[in-house]
């Protein structure tokens, strides 16, 4: 009983694991949170390989819950999806990121600004006309919004889905295939969809440099979005060999830990001119 409490402890990295973490949040919870405005949303650098200039930043949605602290969206993502949430999510993540960016713009940062988006998001067919009315009315123009989009395992109706984002690329809106190289690929199929981007999983990325079966995938989607005219975006660039491999093979953005975790938007400003220093040297 005793090794088997030691397992226990090594496997939780020592410590009893947090209440919090154990819990499962059911959909009212996450209706209420949307509701109150307890979500808000963090924001990752994008860096140009070659210049090292900063090209944008993904936004990445946490909820400050009142007991339990900052939840992370692998425990609210899918029940979103499962209890209809996701497009009420999607609209407050949608315009709290254009009041960010304006807010960033104003201050002589101009960024693009992706934005996660759910295959579930993609099956009203006015959701092309909702982003574009959400963005002239926050005066951000809609080439400077990039929507990342992930299949989801729900996946209604898919024809919907693909005239939808034909209907978003018509509209200047840049569009990303998300978590390229995992579960559901079938994206790739999506031969007739102008996507601009190609977001290369991490599980593909981070020590692809030192395994041979990694980097022969990574070689090979790097070679597709080339032959695809699409830009390869590189995630988890945890370390500085992650760089130096990544950078050699071809691709054209970087983001990751090496560069900077996501923060909250106040933080962005001050992120952004310490790298500008940086760069300088
Ligand atoms: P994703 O879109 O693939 O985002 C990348 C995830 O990897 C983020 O986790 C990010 O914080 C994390 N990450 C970034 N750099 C590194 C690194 O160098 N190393 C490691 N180990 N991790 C890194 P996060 O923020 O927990 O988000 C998880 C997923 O939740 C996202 O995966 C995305 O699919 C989903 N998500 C986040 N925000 C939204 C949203 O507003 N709407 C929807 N539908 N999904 C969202
Ligand atoms: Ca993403
Ligand atoms: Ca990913
Ligand atoms: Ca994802």
């Amino acid at each position: 009983a005793q090794l088997q409490q030691l397992l226990e402890q090594a496997a939780t990295g020592g410590s009893a694991p947090h209440a919090a973490e154990a819990r499962c949040y059911d959909a009212a919870e996450l209706a209420h949170a949307i509701e109150a405005g307890e979500l808000v949303n963090h924001y990752q650098p994008k860096v140009d390989f070659a210049s090292t200039l900063v090209t944008g930043v993904e936004t990445l949605v946490r909820w400050q819950h009142p007991q339990d602290g900052l939840v992370y969206p692998d425990r609210f993502i899918a029940l979103a999806e499962e209890a209809d949430l996701i497009d009420a999510l999607m609209c407050k993540v949608l315009h709290t990121a254009l009041r960010d960016v304006r807010q960033w713009a104003s201050r002589g940062h101009g960024l693009q600004v992706a934005i996660n988006v759910s295959m579930d998001n993609l099956q009203r067919l006015d959701f092309p006309d909702f982003v574009e009315r959400a963005a002239l009315d926050s005066g951000v123009p809609l080439s400077s919004l990039v929507l990342e989009v992930t299949e989801s395992h729900l996946m209604k109706n898919r024809q919907a889905a693909l005239d939808i984002l034909t209907r978003l690329r018509l509209k200047r809106i840049h569009l990303s295939i998300d978590d390229f190289g995992t579960g559901h690929s079938s994206l790739v199929q999506l031969r007739d969809i102008p996507f601009n981007e190609l977001k290369i999983d991490r599980s593909f990325v981070h020590g692809a440099w030192r395994d041979a079966s990694l980097s022969t995938i990574l070689n090979a989607s790097l070679e597709m979005a080339r032959k695809l005219g699409m830009k390869a975006v590189a995630e988890g660039i945890e370390d500085r060999a992650d760089w130096d491999y990544l950078r050699q093979a071809g691709c054209d953005v970087a983001q990751g830990w090496f560069i900077a975790r996501a923060m909250p938007a106040e933080q962005l400003p001050a992120w952004l001119q310490d790298w500008e220093r940086r760069r300088a040297e």
